[in-house]
């Protein structure tokens, strides 16, 4: 068993021996329940990250908790060689909830695009008819997909793809939230396979397309026959207001990409869903994973979403979302250091007002936290705000407060 101890001594062992690929705020974590979490000194927070919208159940949820401690104590992992008792009960599950013929269950987020990308480019050569090795996908300018080789090859982050290098060929980048670019893009050039777009940009810094973007780009795919690859690791799961971010424009993806709060929280586990059509090119042996589809993660996968289905937390993040941008609206009309709060749902960002390069976002959140709320600035002076879905009404209000007044202390 590991010991007890302060936080200068968790940070301290972590700077030690942990890389430094990371930039953490200053708060070490040991206990977490529902919106709050507590430090190693006890003192108690809001959780306005929810772990880059994993936790959209609320932390330790007692029901995947039970879940999670059931199949702990019942079997773990089989691998694919055999078949499960879990996997395809949560299969069946999840492709009826959001209407696909399949799913391919895998681990992390990054893992689930790599995924839909080698599923795309896989049914452009065999149902498409692209020739080998010349099928292209449309990405989008400050996209954030994840880690891998390939996925930061199509990056325009220079901290994201810098030096990591060579990078993978057959992606071409359009601006966001562009409808006439991606148009020129599909209609003059044969060889694309797929577009692949975040609903909402949440690392980038929560930037919302205008309303009809997704529904204009689906139908562009479908006159080309290039496949609509939705990303919806972060916006996906309740966290915008509905149980998927493209559901705002009634928009059926071809490919579906999930991650984070599919479990809550409690365990890495994404899925990329598809039709036969698609999913069938994939056959035994072309792809998989040693996790992917254990019986923990469908059991655990499965009472995630019972919660976010049973507990109504789409609605719930709907009507909290309008709740905070109308409150935190009213005290920008008069602030000189917050410009802007947007998102949809309860995935939000305020802008603040100074240089991308400065440090007054991260010092926002150092006070954000001495005062009981933790966030972190996403892109320089961008701080992202995704509390927990289980939150209630007198909570966020209490939310609210504590980021107006600390707001307050830096006006000039
Ligand atoms: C977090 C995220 C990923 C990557 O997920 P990991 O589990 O960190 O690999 C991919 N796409 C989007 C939109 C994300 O927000």
């Amino acid at each position: 068993m590991s010991q007890k101890i302060t936080s200068a001594q968790a940070i301290e062992l972590e700077n030690k021996y942990g890389a430094h690929n990371y930039h953490p705020l200053p708060v070490v974590l040991s206990k977490g329940e529902g919106v709050y979490v507590w430090d190693v000194e006890g003192k108690k927070y809001y959780d306005f990250l929810s772990a880059y919208s994993a936790v959209n159940q609320g932390h330790c949820h007692p029901k995947i908790v039970e879940a999670m401690h059931q199949q702990a104590n019942t079997l773990m992992l089989t691998s694919r060689a055999f078949y499960n008792d879990k996997l395809g009960q949560y299969e069946e599950k999840i492709t009826k909830l959001f209407g696909f013929n399949k799913i391919l269950p895998m681990n992390s987020g990054a893992e689930a695009v790599e995924t839909a990308l080698k599923l795309c480019r896989k049914w452009a050569y065999e149902k498409k008819g692209l020739f080998e090795n010349q099928a292209q996908i449309v990405v989008c300018e400050n996209n954030f997909h994840g880690r891998t080789t390939t996925i930061i090859s199509f990056s325009n982050d220079p901290d994201a793809r810098q030096n990591y290098g060579p990078y993978t060929d057959g992606f071409i980048r359009v601006e966001y939230n562009n409808t006439d670019a991606l148009r020129a893009i599909l209609e003059n050039n044969k060889n694309i396979a797929g577009f692949l777009v975040e609903p909402i940009q949440g690392e980038a810094g929560v930037y919302v397309p205008d309303a009809g973007y997704l529904a204009e780009a689906k139908l562009l795919c479908e006159q080309n026959n290039v496949l609509f690859i939705a990303d919806e690791v972060q916006t996906g799961i309740a966290r915008t207001g509905k149980m998927l971010a493209v559901d705002h424009e009634n928009v059926k993806p071809d490919i579906l990409v999930l991650g984070k709060a599919l479990s809550g929280g409690a365990y890495p586990i994404s899925a990329v869903l598809a039709n036969d059509e698609i999913m069938n090119v994939i056959k035994p042996g072309q792809h998989g994973s040693t996790f992917g589809g254990n019986p923990m993660a469908a059991a655990i996968a499965m009472a995630a979403l019972d919660v976010v289905i049973d507990e109504k937390l789409a609605d719930n993040a709907e009507k909290l979302g309008q709740l905070f941008r109308s409150e935190l609206n009213k005290y920008i009309d008069t602030s000189n250091i917050c410009n802007l709060v947007r998102g949809k749902g309860l995935l939000n960002a305020i802008v603040i007002n100074d240089s991308e390069e400065s440090e007054t976002a991260w010092n926002i959140c150092l006070k954000l936290r001495d005062n009981g709320l933790l966030a972190k600035p996403t892109h320089g002076n961008i701080i992202r705000f995704a509390p927990p879905l289980v939150m209630n009404e007198e909570q966020l209000l209490d939310c609210v407060r504590i980021i107006i007044e600390t707001l307050k202390e830096f006006e000039n």
